[in-house]
């Protein structure tokens, strides 16, 4: 290709990667806020066009460079029809996955980024090693290292979420003997295996770099299974954080400035969040990342007797919510099971409208991802202002009159205020049995996803609505006239 044709070519590639990078900051900023967040998408699908059409430049004119050469044609056409494959199966999963599944999906992604990194670090590796005859430069090796280490921790990990979060492994947490110090093993080894392989010359040096991989799928498995059910929002935001720094390694490695930034951007963000959330959830960080420490010696309540509790039909409910002055509803997983949230919006409206104060007390882990319940009810057009957080409910329960947990259960566990062994203990709850009358919706005596009995049931000011959320909004819905 003409030199200056490609050096035109290089500095539009660049100026196109800054573009992509500030559209996924715009992105991110976007999706701070329920407001703005359509808008954040769709910074984020032009900044993604626009870093995969400058790519495919690059790849072009690498194609221009050497016209007899097949292999890179070859090349172009294994791109295309890989994203192609890559693009049929994202668009179908999209149209088909429930918002219920959406954490699971997310997972399973992540361990595809994983599995990139490792396998874009053993290219790197097998590329420098048969074109120069010698492993690489040091720093060269350091950046592969670690680009497969964190790879392949990303990858056994994602998956072990994705099992657990699909139900498909148990939740509750692995409890190895001597579980901490196994991963801390593995780092030291690990440690030692990256010395071994940045000063080893030649093919040798695979081997450091294979045992490193076998030790960091285990550790990555090993972590993830040892988080209990109430900890797994934090391993789902904690493993998005590891998969943008697999990301900005394989950038490393490949010398491409934007996946560095993107990889940045998402780890960064993914920490950050997995912080927040564990603030919320009153868990030490440190604790979650290092794979459920503090989680020892916990018991489940299930074995408890916590005496009888009382039933409730729909009718009954309609009247007393008729003759209140104040509801709060709190949502959780069984409203979006039910696809309940748009009777629980109508309800609220006709309950509005004869002049019932009605606000929505949302918990920050209620659902199955962060926002989920935000997203429900926006999506069903309640108004945000009545949608208040966690923080911003408790002190007005003890005034309320009637709570509705709908297929809220961990989420309002007084077991993590007042039971020390719990597997929930010290997470932070809404305090619903502080009101006057509580109404449990759900469908039988079943634990949460946390898999603790919840002595909320059993309480002498709430009574059990048994049935699908939806069916019995709708029933509550009829009676309200
Ligand atoms: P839970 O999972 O604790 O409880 C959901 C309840 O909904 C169950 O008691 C279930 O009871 C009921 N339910 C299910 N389907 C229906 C239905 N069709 N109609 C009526 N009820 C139904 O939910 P919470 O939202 O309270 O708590 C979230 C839990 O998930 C926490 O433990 C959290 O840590 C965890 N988690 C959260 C994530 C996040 O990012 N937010 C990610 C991963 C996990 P029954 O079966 O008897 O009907």
């Amino acid at each position: 290709m003409d030199t200056g044709v490609e050096s035109n070519l290089v500095s539009f590639v660049t100026g196109a990667y800054i573009l992509a990078a500030l559209l996924f900051i715009l992105a991110l900023a976007g999706l701070s806020k329920h407001e703005t967040a359509r808008r954040g998408n769709a910074f984020g699908m032009a900044g993604m066009a626009l870093a995969l059409v400058s790519t495919l430049l690059l790849v072009l004119q690498r194609f221009g460079d050497v016209p007899d050469d097949t292999s890179v044609a070859v090349g172009l056409v294994i791109i295309l029809v890989t994203m192609g494959i890559g693009a049929a199966i994202g668009i179908r999963l999209a149209q088909r996955v429930e918002m219920t599944g959406m954490p699971e999906l997310i997972a399973m992604m992540h361990s595809f980024v994983g599995l990139a990194a490792v396998l874009v670090g053993y290219n790197t590796y097998i590329e420098t090693a048969s074109l120069h005859g010698i492993a690489t430069d040091a720093v060269h090796a350091g950046e592969i290292f670690v680009g497969v280490f964190i790879g392949a921790v990303t990858f056994t990990g994602s998956i072990v979420a994705n099992l657990k979060l699909s139900a498909r492994m148990k939740s509750a947490p692995m409890m190895l003997p001597g579980r901490h110090l196994l991963n801390l093993a593995i780092l030291v080894v690990s440690a030692i295996l990256m010395v071994w392989f940045m000063v080893a010359d030649g093919w040798p040096a695979i081997a450091p770099l294979v045992i490193m991989t076998a030790l960091a799928l285990l550790l990555g498995f090993h972590l993830v299974a040892a988080i209990g059910g109430g900890d797994m929002p934090v391993v789902v935001s904690m493993l998005n954080s590891y998969s943008g720094w697999a990301a900005a390694a394989a950038g490393f490695m490949l010398g491409n400035n934007l996946l560095i930034v993107t990889g940045a951007l998402v780890g960064s963000s993914g920490a950050i969040l997995s912080y927040i959330m564990c603030r919320a959830m009153n868990r030490s960080f440190v604790s979650v990342i290092a794979g459920g420490f503090g989680s020892d010696g916990a018991v489940s309540g299930e074995a408890r007797d916590y005496g009888e509790h009382r039933e409730i039909q729909a009718d009954d409910v309609a009247d007393l919510l008729a003759h209140a002055s104040s509801v709060v509803i709190t949502p959780g997983y069984g409203m979006a099971v039910a696809q309940a949230q748009y009777p629980v919006a109508e309800m609220t409206k006709k309950l509005r409208a004869k002049g019932v104060e009605v606000r929505f007390g949302i918990h920050p882990v209620a659902g199955r991802l962060p926002g989920h319940m935000n997203v429900l009810l926006a999506e069903a057009k309640v108004p945000y202002d009545i949608v208040l957080e966690m923080d911003e409910i408790n002190d007005d329960l003890p005034d309320t009159d009637v709570v509705l947990v709908i297929g809220a259960n961990d989420t309002v566990n007084p077991a993590a205020m007042e039971e020390p062994g719990s597997p929930i203990a010290g997470m932070p709850v809404i305090e619903v049995w502080k009101a006057r009358e509580v109404i449990v919706f759900k469908r039988s005596m079943a634990t949460g996803y946390a898999g603790v009995q919840n002595p909320l049931f059993f309480k002498e000011n709430t009574q059990m609505l048994f049935g699908d959320a939806k069916d019995k909004v709708n029933e509550i819905v009829a009676a309200l006239g």
